[in-house]
């Protein structure tokens, strides 16, 4: 019934108009038929309702009017899909509003461009893994200039669009300041990255043993809620044991210089976890929220005597974690596979599994995640039932994909403007991209740019880690340089862009989870 009212209002609405129905998106409450549709690059919501009922409170709408339906009459409004319908919109359907998901599995899926998440939801509703949809770092949102709450709206329009009812999660991805955590939680987000790095004292492993006991001396003991003696008495008589699955048993415990070491290096990192922790509780009240913590951007690997003195030190200060991304070792490089010796990864990942379940549980999160097909497996066999795996660039290449296809003098603009600006961009990155491997984009033809610069380690690192220049580039008026060319395309190619992001992220999917 609500379908045939719609294709009516289709016929009706869109005479002489290019519209574009999103049937998934047709829901009925009560009296009121919503749903998405698309006139031009405009995405806007409907509602249609007898012409006896009352237009839906709280959606603000830009145009009304009526049609025939058989031998009654309907209403229509049309509301434009801004951040204060999305809020109704939120309200009126729940499905639509991100939620805690405490110890699922999961994977996280970052839409830099506020496009791909339908390609993404098609993705986890076939193998029913949990999506963490709306994952943006700060970073992320400062390089495309997005705010917090135009992330988690351009979300909640995709879930609407798609009709996913199977709930999702919303990722503050690595807030490094309580500004971000107030600017997130006031946007709706339900889990919270902190990234603790700027408060680490990496130079701590090079420090002698009489620099060290100095500056254990000189920890914020105020602040670290314990009797320095009775800290050394606690972590003196720490001592665990790991069986690994071959046999071998690995015994941590800390030497006095051991100690010293990891509370230099990581103490002021904790106390400003701790601080954000008990921040988002107050925030929270007795609602849920998800808590992460990493320290994945890091220069060295977390050795297992560092995650036993975090953990420790959490659980000191009633700090209660969901997940913890470690810097493991290998190189997790942006948009590529893993770079490393697997054998050390899967041993490493074991020693780091054998301590979170022991003081856990909670999820072993592994950051950069998407393009890791080698160590899929590993992943899988080890730690599916506690894995959240992040991935998050790689859908912007994927869109790409869609330009280098339809559009290829744009996709050559972006691959110039990207060569430009690589060296500033990749600063705030760990990379070890080869520019003489990249050629000239003027020197490839049509048919090979995707497999040129889209199927290349070098190629796909220099699009990638260059989104924020390309989404944000300007001409001398003001206007967009690519980003709404960007978008016209997908939207011009939307089921093919849906269905080769979902493609993309089935194949993360299946290696991971399956
Ligand atoms: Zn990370």
């Amino acid at each position: 019934m609500s379908v045939r009212i719609v294709r009516d209002f289709i016929k009706f609405y869109g005479a002489g108009k290019t519209l574009t129905l999103y049937e998934s998106s047709i829901v009925r409450k009560k009296n009121h038929i919503f749903f998405l549709i698309r006139e031009g690059l405009n995405k806007k919501l409907v509602i249609l309702y007898p012409s006896d009922a009352e237009v839906p409170e709280g959606f603000v709408f830009e145009e009304k009017g009526s049609f025939p339906y058989g031998r009654k009459k309907f209403n229509y409004v049309l509301c434009p899909c801004n951040s204060k319908n999305a809020s109704q919109l939120r309200r009126t359907f729940p499905y639509t509003r991100p939620q805690a998901i405490g110890l699922r599995p999961a994977i996280g899926l970052g839409d830099r461009l506020g496009l791909a998440t339908p390609g993404h939801i098609r993705a986890v509703k076939e193998f029913g893994v949990f999506p963490v949809l709306a994952q943006q770092s700060i970073r992320e949102m400062e390089r495309t200039q997005r705010t917090p709450q135009e992330v988690l709206d351009d979300v909640s329009w995709a879930v609407f669009q798609e009709g996913y009812r199977g709930g999702f999660a919303a990722d503050a991805d690595h807030l490094k300041k309580e500004s971000h955590v107030d600017a997130t939680f006031a946007a709706g987000f339900t889990m919270y990255t902190i990234d603790c790095s700027d408060y680490i004292d990496f130079e701590a492993d090079n420090y002698s043993f009489n620099a060290l006991k100095s500056r254990f001396e000189n920890l914020p003991w105020d602040e670290m809620e314990c009797d320095k003696n009775r800290f050394i008495r606690l972590y003196k008589r720490k001592r665990i044991v790991l069986n690994m699955p071959d046999g071998e048993i690995k015994e941590l415990k800390f030497s006095e210089e051991d100690l010293f070491r990891a509370a230099v290096k990581f103490s002021r990192a904790i106390i400003f976890v701790t601080r954000m922790y008990r921040r988002l509780r107050k925030l929270f009240g007795r609602r849920r929220f998800d808590f992460e913590v990493s320290i994945d951007e890091t220069e060295k690997p977390t050795t297992p005597l560092e995650h036993l003195f975090l953990i420790s030190e959490f659980k000191r200060f009633k700090v209660k974690i969901h997940g913890l991304a470690l810097r493991f070792v290998g190189r997790f490089e942006k948009a590529i596979d893993y770079i490393g010796d697997l054998k050390e990864f899967e041993n490493s990942l074991m020693e780091h599994i054998l301590i979170s379940k022991r003081f856990g549980p909670y999820k072993i999160s592994v950051h950069s995640g998407s393009d890791k097909f080698s160590i899929y497996p590993i992943l899988n066999k080890l730690a599916s039932n506690m894995l959240h795996l992040k991935t998050s660039g790689t859908s912007y290449l994927e869109s790409l994909r869609i330009v280098a296809r339809h559009d290829p003098a744009l996709f050559r603009e972006i691959v110039k403007y990207g060569l430009e600006h690589f060296q500033e961009d990749r600063k705030s990155y760990h990379i070890s991209t080869d520019l003489s491997l990249i050629p000239d984009p003027d020197q490839v033809s049509n048919e090979e740019l995707e497999k040129a610069f889209l199927d290349s380690p070098a190629g796909r690192q220099v699009l990638h880690v260059t989104y924020g220049s390309v989404l944000t580039a300007k001409d001398e008026e003001g206007r967009w340089l690519f980003r709404e060319r960007i978008k016209k395309v997908l939207l011009e190619n939307e089921e093919e862009f849906y269905e080769t992001v979902a493609a993309h992220i089935k194949r993360h999917i299946k290696k991971c989870f399956m």
